[in-house]
């Protein structure tokens, strides 16, 4: 493949990753990143949020051979662990007995992708130097140093946005391209971060492989375990109504809504008064556009394409997936950019808006069905089934989380077919007696045919 100049805009998690498989296939890669170095800024692990990372974004960091690395930073969590408002609590596995999704801190993968990308001999990174607009017809990016302020411009044979849910590099795009498709969705609820410290010695104070879940229909409280022994929990929550951010204006309420609602959780969050007055409250957006290339120059990628709500655990593998797609497509068309950018929009933007799309469902799911022993009853039954026919059946989820081979816009279909026959199978008289029955088999394969 003959070597392109290519400028990548955000060294976030897509931005890094991408960098590295591009510098692989030979191309000169400079990334322009809007924020300071986080690694040499004083970020501690334990503070940062965290995210769970699946099959997907393994085969993303598998296809540069950096997923052992990664490994490193990564806990296993092989089910959700529900906590019920009257103490009780429930393991509730994700798949098989090995399957697990993965608490990766954000800003220690980051680093380590930065890293990583950094000892490609072709990739360089400029911190510091936010992207204001490319021009489209020089391929120009134009940059604005963020202390000095110092405007630069930077040209190349191709440029990717790689920044991020509120991307300049989209905008721009809107700005001067016709017929540009945009739309943006926030949900009513936002979300917060809180933290559970480590007890003595750094002790977990609850089940370390596990993603902790208060589901309370409306709402919900989660928590990812971190390797230095604390959690980084997050309350979804409306902004407005009954039971609300609104509402939570005092730490007398706070408390009050916490001690109600999370009882078991309380006692485990010295901290919980001042984190809630002083942590930011964030919304949660979902975008999409298209198209996602202009010219076959300039290409958008990650949640610059397709910001989602995190309630499938999959901006980051999507945006991972996104870099998998287009390396097969470089190695199938080498040195044709334009077939490689088309395929690669034509490929992923179906896919992406499945997983928007699943990603939205998934919250019901998690705030309001975790809890409900129709639900509990109905992944037992796939689970069963899917283990004794599993060229027949494999549970969404499964689907999602740990089959890469299968296309988020394949997945969506299936599920919602799979939906329907499990409605009916719920509906029988008598279901939870004879859920492991030879009938409730044999009706799920009937209607398989
Ligand atoms: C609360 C929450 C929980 C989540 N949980 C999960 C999860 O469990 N699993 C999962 O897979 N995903 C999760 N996600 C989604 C995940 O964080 C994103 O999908 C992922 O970060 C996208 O990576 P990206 O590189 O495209 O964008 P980003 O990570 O946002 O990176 C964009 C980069 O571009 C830089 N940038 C922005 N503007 C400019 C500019 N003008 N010039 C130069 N640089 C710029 C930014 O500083 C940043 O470094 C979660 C998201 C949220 C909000």
């Amino acid at each position: 493949m003959s070597a392109k100049n290519i400028n990548i805009i955000g060294a976030g998690l897509v931005g890094s990753l991408l960098s590295i498989y591009l510098s692989k296939r030979g191309h000169n890669i400079t990334i322009y990143e809007r924020r300071p170095d986080m690694r040499k800024a004083n970020i501690s692990a334990g503070k940062s949020i965290n995210l769970a990372l699946s099959d997907r974004g393994w085969r993303g960091l598998e296809g540069v051979g950096i997923a052992n690395e990664i490994k490193k930073i990564a806990i296993p969590m092989y089910g959700r662990f529900i906590h019920n408002k009257n103490g009780n609590t429930q393991f509730q596995p994700y798949g098989k007995k090995d399957q697990a999704i993965n608490s990766v801190s954000r800003a220690e993968i980051n680093m380590k992708l930065m890293d990583l990308a950094e000892q490609q001999a072709k990739v360089k990174i400029y911190f510091n130097e936010r992207c204001t607009h490319i021009d489209k017809a020089t391929l120009t990016t134009y940059l604005e140093h963020n202390e000095t302020k110092k405007t630069t411009q930077s040209q190349s044979h191709l440029v990717f946005g790689a920044d991020g849910a509120f991307a300049a590099s989209r905008l721009n795009m809107q700005l001067h391209s016709d017929r540009f498709e945009y739309s943006q969705h926030y949900i009513s609820a936002g979300y917060k971060e809180l933290i559970i410290p480590p007890g003595e010695n750094g002790k977990f104070l609850m089940e370390k492989n596990a993603l902790h879940i208060w589901p309370r229909g409306s709402f919900m409280m989660i928590a990812l375990p971190n390797p230095d022994g604390n959690f980084t929990c997050t309350l979804f929550l409306p902004f407005e109504g009954e039971k609300s951010f609104a509402k939570l204006n005092t730490k007398e309420a706070v408390k009050q809504f916490f001690e109600e609602e999370f009882p078991d959780a309380v006692p485990l969050m010295p901290t919980l008064l001042d984190d809630f007055m002083n942590n930011p409250t964030s919304s949660l957006v979902t975008v999409k556009c298209y198209p996602w290339v202009f010219e076959n120059k300039i290409t958008l990628i990650g949640d610059a394409a397709h910001a989602i709500v995190p309630f499938y655990g999959q901006g980051m593998n999507c945006g991972f997936e996104d870099c998998v797609v287009l390396d097969e497509l470089m190695a199938k068309h080498p040195n044709d950019w334009d077939t490689i950018l088309s395929t690669y929009q034509h490929l992923r933007k179906p896919d992406s808006d499945a997983i928007a799309d699943l990603a939205i469902g998934n919250f019901v799911e998690m705030r309001d069905k975790t809890a409900d022993p129709t639900f509990v009853l109905q992944k037992k039954i796939e689970a069963r089934f899917s283990e004794k026919y599993p060229d027949k059946w494999l549970p969404l989820y499964s689907m999602v989380t740990f089959s890469p081979q299968v296309r988020y816009s394949t997945a969506l279909k299936e599920g919602v077919k799979q939906q329907a026959i499990m409605d009916s199978i719920m509906a029988l008289p008598h279901i939870t007696q004879k859920w492991d029955s030879e009938e409730v088999e044999q009706l799920m394969l009937a209607q398989l045919k």
